[in-house]
């Protein structure tokens, strides 16, 4: 169902990579997913305060936003980044100098990198200066 509902708002459900080329969670995603359920809160509290005429809806929204958008976001980036940290360690980009650990991925390719996927396969390597 619509890729269940975009992995429930792009967090995805700690997926593992669908085509071991693509990580199915990145920054990007969680950032993107962060702000897509703003804006539902947003719409889901306008309405409420316009249909129920409920005016006193701050302490709601900021509990809302707190508990759907920053908590989820925050921890699926630890997540994300103890799964960049075993990348690192697991392959070759982890001590190369291309290897971009906040987006996972390769600055020279301009490819995700994945245990399964090194797109150089290792012929590109270089070393931090
Ligand atoms: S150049 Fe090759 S080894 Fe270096 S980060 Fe890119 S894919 Fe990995």
């Amino acid at each position: 169902m619509l890729d269940t509902l975009m992995d429930i708002l792009l967090f995805r459900l700690h997926k593992r990579n669908a085509d071991s080329k693509t990580p199915k969670l990145t920054t990007g995603t969680i950032v993107f997913g962060g702000l897509i359920r703003l804006s539902l809160i947003v719409i889901a509290i306008w309405w409420i305060s316009d249909v129920w005429e409920f005016h006193q809806f701050w302490p709601l929204f900021s509990l809302m936003v707190i508990m759907i958008v920053f908590y989820p976001a925050y921890r699926e980036m630890s997540i994300f980044s103890d799964a960049v940290d075993i990348l690192k360690e697991s392959t070759l980009c982890g001590s190369c100098k291309h290897f971009e650990p906040s987006a996972q991925i390769c600055s020279r390719y301009d490819e995700h990198i994945t245990e399964e996927h090194i797109p150089c396969e290792g012929m590109d390597w270089e070393p931090h200066s």
